[in-house]
């Protein structure tokens, strides 16, 4: 316990220890910065200028989202605390709580609870089965087809190409799958577009990549992937997905490029064809026996989904809500160290956790403008997906309903950011986003 004292603090200190590399005084001058900017741009603060061009378009509609879910999360907090609490006690450890034992004592209540070994589900997550049930998904709702070709140029002798047609079997563009680690690759799971489609001058397809960085297996075993992975596969097709589908006249508002706050919402739907009956039947089979993934240990895996959500999203929350208060705060000077503290005080954070980047540690926020008064298009994007999600399944073909898949082509999927994002999901859903289904999601009360 000492050690795990040591490795939260050490951790949650970095660039706050009064040295060389401490960031406090940093944040100050940027921050002061950016508002002399906004304020030379015409608008009251920074993130009124950052904002001006998202879904959101005002930090008050941001904060609202985000104020409407919080409460929520820090009441389950304390309920996920009560819960590690009793085990702690149970075992007569003599602990009370810290933010250094939660992660240590939610796997208890993990285990107690759920009964779930993450290990059971890896043998039916067979990475090309998985691509193919990808593929197989996008066939149904997008109509998309999908065949190998060779000759064409690649990086790297692993990485491989296919073509994609539509339901005219009409060309629409070259998907490239670069799935393995290697020296020198960048680490963790993206999306590029090599080309953009437009038809500006003249038609242009586009060319868009996967990329991920699992170990290669040896030759003729199958590379399994976590649950986790899986998602994150299906999650980094979605964006492949938003550039094939792309239809536009502009190469400047093609596929992905459309406003921070939305460019998640079509990449987080398409995570939720990896646990439908239909894709895990097919495709999610043992690497030995070939057998489908049983049911039972789906149900599993669908009731542990709650999991811990206090926790995740409380620590989520308090890094967007203090990176939005810094750029509404003004020109004044600020001391980080003590904003974030008054701040969350006033907010009833509890004391168990702490935000998941700390305004000295905070790089989305600081490295560059690109995240800042931005953090909250995590939950704004989610929001959108989940809404949708739950209109899919309330559709008579649930996930694969035609009807709601032409919606979400005609109003998202094929638009860019050539319509104002807001408007084509009031024509797609008949109304505005509602974060209903984000809360029960995450199994937080709905009223
Ligand atoms: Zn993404």
């Amino acid at each position: 316990r000492d050690l795990r004292e040591k490795v939260w603090r050490t951790y949650y200190s970095r660039g706050d220890n009064g040295d060389a590399k401490d960031n406090n005084a940093n944040i100050q001058k940027i921050l002061k910065l950016r508002y002399e900017r906004a304020q030379l741009l015409g608008f009251p603060t920074h993130a009124h200028w950052r904002l001006d061009n998202a879904m959101a378009k005002t930090p008050d509609a941001a904060m609202e989202l985000m104020m409407r879910v919080w409460p929520s999360a820090i009441a389950r907090v304390k309920e996920e605390v009560a819960e590690m609490q009793a085990i702690a006690d149970q075992e007569k450890a003599g602990v009370k709580i810290e933010p250094w034992d939660y992660r240590f004592y939610a796997e208890k209540v993990r285990s107690a609870r759920y009964d779930l070994d993450m290990n059971q589900i890896k043998p039916y997550m067979q990475m090309e089965k998985l691509r193919e049930g990808m593929f197989w998904a996008a066939g149904e709702v997008y109509g998309f087809s999908f065949e190998q070709v060779s000759g064409l140029p690649v990086a790297h002798p692993d990485i491989r190409i296919w073509e994609v047609k539509g339901r005219d079997g009409q060309h629409i563009g070259l998907w490239y799958f670069d799935p393995y680690a290697r020296t020198g690759k960048r680490s963790g799971a993206w999306m590029n577009a090599y080309r953009n489609q437009q038809k500006f001058d003249k038609p242009i397809t586009t060319i868009v990549s996967n990329n991920s960085n699992f170990v290669k297996g040896a030759p003729g075993e199958p590379v399994l992937i976590s649950w986790d992975d899986a998602e994150t596969m299906f999650h980094e097709f979605g964006h492949a997905i938003h550039g094939l589908n792309s239809n536009v006249n502009y190469p400047t508002v093609s596929g992905t490029a459309v406003a921070r706050d939305y460019v998640e919402f079509p990449s987080q739907i398409n995570e939720h064809w990896l646990p439908t009956k239909q894709v895990l039947s097919k495709f999610a089979l043992h690497h030995k026996t070939g057998e489908p993934i049983p049911q039972a240990l789906v149900d599993k895996l669908e009731k542990a989904k709650t999991f811990r959500q206090g926790f995740d999203v409380t620590e989520y929350l308090s890094s967007a809500l203090i990176d939005m208060k810094l750029h509404l705060a003004g020109g004044a000077d600020i001391d980080p160290d003590a904003f974030e503290r008054d701040e969350l005080t006033k907010l009833g954070m509890p004391p168990q956790v702490v935000m998941r980047h700390r305004t000295p540690q905070f790089g989305h926020v600081f490295a560059s403008d690109g995240y800042s008064a931005g953090y909250y298009s995590y939950l704004w994007s989610e929001t959108l997906a989940l809404d949708v999600v739950d209109a899919f399944k309330a559709s008579p073909g649930g996930m694969y309903d035609k009807a709601m898949a032409k919606k979400l082509h005609d109003n998202v999927m094929s638009v860019g950011n050539s319509i104002d994002p807001a408007i084509a999901y009031r024509n797609m859903m008949g109304r505005d986003v509602d974060v209903t289904a984000y809360l029960r999601d995450k199994g937080f009360p709905t009223t």
